[in-house]
């Protein structure tokens, strides 16, 4: 299934995309998507709702605002440097472990949502990534336990302040948590619609100029041992986020290096999972 939210932000309403490609409300099957509707299996009462009523469920308006697919996380812990040659393109050593850190669940939006560029930066940049939502609480669990708790996948776009990130001394959280610095969706897309998600394409784009063009074979730690590495130092609850890190073509790996302004228009998508587009304003 494909799932969204929609609405003004913090009024949210829940809706599904059809097979036929009309986007519906499904208020009459569930509050809102989060922790809550994954541990209660909710993907089942909505499967049979789909089935029973989706056809007659009114169309939601096509000028209407598109929330993050689910309510604000606990937590959107980060893969770093998860792209071979991302690392490089960051004079960095691909990692022996997976690099973690933290974004700020403020920084949490909607996929088409404006980008606030904060007060004071210069280096504002993207990283088109794909986003795993989990859906069982997971705590010291195995591979094959962890992928048989995602609960979905959505894109991402994990914007970072590099000067913030890097230059500032302490934890790259310092650069990654701005408000609206986390696009989430536009859908929220059950593994079952997914062929393989080890060879999705990922792509961005800044003012109709392709800088990112990347595939999820790539990535150094595949999803399994992501989630089943990062359960042996903490619980995973549902609806916690977990970004998987970004393919080449960031500003900051560009020479020279390049850093969006005002009025830039990025628009990224992965294989399956939709597309976003923010226009950057000034904070
Ligand atoms: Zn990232």
């Amino acid at each position: 299934m494909k799932l969204f939210r929609y609405g003004p932000a913090g009024q949210e309403k829940p809706g599904v995309l059809l097979k036929n490609g009309k986007m519906v409300d499904a208020s009459p099957a569930c509050s809102t998507y989060n922790g809550d509707f994954f541990s209660q299996d909710g993907f089942h009462t909505l499967e049979q709702w789909v089935e029973q009523a989706g056809d007659q469920a009114p169309e939601i308006p096509p000028d209407v605002r598109i929330g993050a697919p689910i309510e604000r996380p606990g937590k959107i812990i980060c893969i770093g440097l998860n792209y071979a040659d991302h690392a490089r393109e960051s004079g960095m050593e691909p990692p022996a472990e997976p690099v973690l850190f933290f974004k700020a669940t403020t920084s949490y939006c909607g996929p088409n949502d404006d980008c606030v560029i904060p007060p004071g930066s210069e280096k504002t940049d993207w990283e088109v990534e794909l986003a795993v939502v989990v859906g069982k609480s997971l705590s010291r669990v195995s591979e094959a336990e962890a992928e048989a708790g995602i609960a979905g996948y959505m894109v991402m776009n994990d914007y970072s302040e590099r000067a913030w990130q890097l230059e500032r001394g302490g934890q790259w959280v310092k650069g990654k948590s701005a408000d609206t610095f986390a696009p989430c969706g536009p859908y929220l897309v059950t593994p079952d619609e997914i062929p393989d998600v080890n060879d999705l394409n990922l792509w961005l784009e800044v003012n109709g100029e392709r800088l990112q063009d990347g595939n999820t074979r790539e990535l150094i730690f595949n999803i399994p041992h992501i989630l089943s590495y990062l359960s042996q130092f903490m619980t995973l609850e549902p609806g916690d986020v977990i970004s998987t890190g970004t393919p080449p073509g960031v500003g900051l790996g560009l020479n020279p290096p390049r850093y969006l302004k005002e009025g830039d228009v990025v628009r990224l998508g992965i294989d399956h999972l939709g597309e976003q587009q923010q226009t950057l304003v000034q904070g």
